[in-house]
């Protein structure tokens, strides 16, 4: 992430947000700048709201371009969506080579072992970037980013 962030000009800065929110950008043609909140309530969504950050700051830059992909009232949406599929499209990236391996490894009955809990593991992150990415819907109409 952060070599993606220094690649693409992002400057990234952590810290306590007085509006509340989780986070914000600005951009313009050279330069973007992401402010995430280091609040404790907030730590739980901050890759996602860098994420739903990065997926506004591509929106401008499409506009920009005479491109747009999405309307106002539709960016929000799409930038929490973004946020939770990127780090599944990662993990499936990174699970395809551990399966590989383990595949290789296991055998008869330890595949049927491994499976389920690989299983569960997937499901239980799926979960967790579905928190990360829209939890804050739930948590009250104050937060945003
Ligand atoms: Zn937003």
């Amino acid at each position: 992430m952060k070599d993606f962030l220094v690649g693409t000009n992002i400057e990234l800065i952590e810290g306590d947000r007085s509006d509340d929110s989780l986070g914000a950008h600005v951009c313009d043609e050279s330069k973007g700048i992401i402010r995430v909140s280091t609040n404790a309530d907030h730590v739980p969504f901050q890759l996602h709201t860098v994420l739903h950050e990065i997926r506004e700051i591509i929106e401008f830059h499409f506009k920009r371009l005479g491109f747009p992909t999405a309307n106002s009232s539709e960016l929000e949406s799409h930038a929490d969506q973004f946020a939770f599929w990127v780090p599944i499209y990662a993990a499936v990236r990174s699970a395809d080579l551990i399966f590989y391996d383990i595949s290789e490894a296991n055998a008869g009955w330890k595949k049927w072992a491994s499976d389920p809990l690989l299983g569960i593991c997937a499901l239980l992150y799926c979960l967790l970037s579905f928190y990360g990415a829209f939890g804050y819907r739930f948590q009250g109409v104050s937060v945003k980013r």
